[in-house]
């Protein structure tokens, strides 16, 4: 069984959820594109997962808890499980990627988790040493 899954997905689309396409365990990403002046129509938190949304183009609104906050490509959020959340395109729409995962699960990350592999396969450009 091969340690890797590979999908394409439409960049155009309106909403595209990784989870099912990808048979994530950890975590669930969504790509999103909101059409100028589209707003997500609910409000909703989560039982134990938290967000992190990062901006990637356009601009727009996030409602959070009440408070409404400008946001734009380059901006990144992330919000407690419990934040009550929304949001909203501007005028040239906004594209957002958004990883859910279980709060505080997380243990190790990039090379605290990661390890060196020096022996098998190695492709070209990784330099013998
Ligand atoms: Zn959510």
């Amino acid at each position: 069984m091969a340690n890797y899954k590979l999908t394409h997905i439409d960049l155009q689309a309106p909403r595209t959820e990784l989870h099912d396409l990808l048979n994530l365990t950890g975590m669930e990403l969504s790509f999103n594109n909101l059409p100028a002046g589209g707003a997500v129509p609910f409000v909703h938190k989560h039982k134990e997962n938290e967000e992190l949304y990062l901006v990637l183009a356009g601009s727009g609104t996030l409602f959070i808890d009440g408070e409404k906050l400008p946001i734009k490509a380059g901006d990144a959020f992330r919000i407690d499980p419990a934040g009550c959340r929304s949001l909203q395109a501007g005028p040239e729409g906004l594209t957002q990627i958004c990883i859910q995962a279980k709060a505080g699960s997380l243990e190790s990350f990039t090379m605290g988790d990661g390890q060196l592999v020096s022996d098998g396969p190695q492709p070209e450009w990784v330099k013998k040493g």
